[in-house]
């Protein structure tokens, strides 16, 4: 069985302790995502320092994560393998409360949110709702110059 290497958060207030795990099968409406870079916000401190309450634990933090597309749920059909993509905080949201119907799904009932309430980005693999993923372009768009008229 293929396996990945995690930070993981056993207990707040306790350092990240790095672990093997089996590599994650994306079940439908997941794609599963080797991360290339995964940055640190405050909110990942929050979780770790144990001001966030009832994260996911054991849990792997980190939320602003980027990676390529490493293998399918068996329904996604709208990424390539090897796609570049980015994973938000808001890993999923319910779509049916009324926040979710009313455009505000920041504010949905029952969130999932990455690297608190699902594992996250410090690993070399993550598991993300397709859905929420959007694909990234490293290229900087050309800068067109033209002069004053
Ligand atoms: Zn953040
Ligand atoms: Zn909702």
């Amino acid at each position: 069985m293929p396996t990945m290497r995690a930070m993981v958060l056993d207990r707040p207030k306790t350092p990240l302790v790095l672990r093997e795990r089996p590599v994650p099968q994306p079940a439908a409406g997941q794609v599963l995502i080797a991360v290339e870079a995964c940055g640190v916000c405050r909110t990942d401190l929050h979780v770790v320092d144990g001001e966030l309450p009832d994260p996911k634990l054991p849990v792997v933090p980190g939320h602003e994560i980027v990676g390529r597309v490493a293998a399918l749920g068996p329904d996604v059909r709208s990424f390539a393998l090897g796609a570049r993509v980015g994973v938000p905080w808001l890993g999923e949201a319910c779509g049916v409360c009324p926040y979710c119907r009313s455009g505000r799904e920041n504010l949905c009932d029952a969130p999932v949110f990455t690297g608190y309430t699902r594992d996250g980005g410090y690993a070399t693999h993550t598991l993300a709702a397709h859905s929420r993923c959007p694909k990234t372009s490293m290229r900087p768009k050309p800068r067109r110059c033209s002069a004053p008229a």
